[in-house]
């Protein structure tokens, strides 16, 4: 029988004086770890007891849970990029470029005169399967597979900067629409239905619930403390050190607190870009860098998939600033291709991981 001994870990996030040592400010974000150990009597060390570490960390911003344990014990597998290929397993793509002009959807005309939106390999096309009333796909390469060395930074600039556009276009079309995202599912242990490189961006009321968790949270923070949450959190986050991983231009990237991602997540934050219109070619450019770096990152850690989100706020506020979310996903096993996700994250709603987000940012800054 289990014994559980719980200890609470807390502290407010102090601004220590600067240089000239002018004033001390305290920051109420709040990083909170309920460290809890679990001692049973072990089969293989003869029954003796063995005492296990966990923790539940609270989210700063929504105060939502996420649990970290088995730390260490699941590795990501390795994927055969190539048989995604061969004939038998590739099957029937509409993406691929013999299939795409005849099978996939064209925008109406009031949308995309043209039909489709095109720049260099990156090729946006409404989803015949949508999800909201605007709901493009990306087709990022003409290559049906690409590894991380195939995402390259022109791919990755046009992708991003063609659904950015696209995003605009629609904003201004449909400027009641007031949110804009941009979700990925990097191959099959993402959940990706299909292999070819794409991306989904969307201009909805409903932005899901993760989206206007923060989007609340982020208003509560700003009338209650009068900052920006987001760019309170990079100026902590960068003192602490713990999980600042570094800045490219306007981005700041740090890994998450509390991790969506079985193998955790990485944040970006833009705190200058409030809704999508402010999200400039720089901005794009910004993100790319960092994503490259992060991709040099996953080919050495054996990762192959992910999953990424992308979040624009409504117009006229300050307070929900856009961000970036990476999360690195695989199979638990090649036997039967159990998923990474479970009934935590299903039936729970409480992300769980096995990767300490302070460990995976020292793992990181080595890119940075
Ligand atoms: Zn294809």
């Amino acid at each position: 029988m289990g014994v559980a001994k719980f200890v609470i870990v807390s502290w407010l996030a102090h601004k220590i004086n600067n240089q000239e040592g002018h004033y001390t400010m305290s920051s109420r974000i709040r990083f909170q770890i309920f460290e809890s150990e679990s001692t049973f009597l072990h089969p293989r060390k003869g029954f003796n007891p063995v005492t296990e570490q966990f923790e539940v960390r609270v989210d700063p911003l929504t105060g939502r849970t996420g649990h970290f344990s088995h730390f260490g014990a699941i590795k990501p597998q390795k994927l055969d990029l190539k048989a995604y290929a061969t004939p038998e397993i590739k099957g029937f793509c509409p993406f691929c470029l013999e299939n795409r002009g005849r099978v996939t959807p064209k925008f109406t005309h009031d949308i995309v005169a043209e039909g489709r939106l095109v720049r260099n390999e990156a090729c946006l096309i409404p989803n015949l399967f949508p999800y909201d009333i605007h709901s493009g796909v990306l087709i990022m390469t003409d290559s049906h597979v690409v590894s991380f060395e195939g995402l390259s930074e022109g791919r990755l600039f046009d992708t991003f900067f063609l659904g950015v556009e696209f995003l605009k276009r629609i904003k201004s079309i449909s400027p009641e629409l007031p949110y804009h995202l941009m979700t990925w599912n990097y191959m099959p242990p993402s959940g990706g239905g299909l292999v070819h490189p794409h991306q989904q961006y969307f201009a909805t009321p409903n932005p899901g619930n993760q989206f206007l968790d923060e989007l609340k949270a982020s208003d509560v923070f700003h009338n209650t403390n009068g900052s920006n949450y987001w760019s309170e959190l990079i100026e902590v986050e960068r003192e602490q050190g713990k999980r600042f991983i570094g800045q490219i231009g306007k981005s700041y990237w740090l890994s998450s607190f509390v991790s969506f991602g079985l193998l955790g997540e990485i944040l970006c934050i833009f705190p200058d870009v409030f809704s999508v219109n402010q999200f400039t070619e720089a901005h794009v450019k910004d993100l790319v860098a960092g994503l490259l770096k992060i991709f040099k990152y996953y080919e050495a850690a054996d990762i192959y998939s992910f999953n990424a989100s992308l979040f624009f706020g409504p117009e006229d506020q300050r307070s929900f600033a856009c961000h970036f979310r990476i999360a690195a996903r695989t199979f638990l096993n090649m036997r039967d291709y159990a998923p990474d996700l479970n009934f935590f994250q299903a039936l729970l709603s409480e992300p769980v991981s096995v990767v300490k987000p302070e460990e995976l940012c020292t793992n990181l800054k080595e890119y940075f």
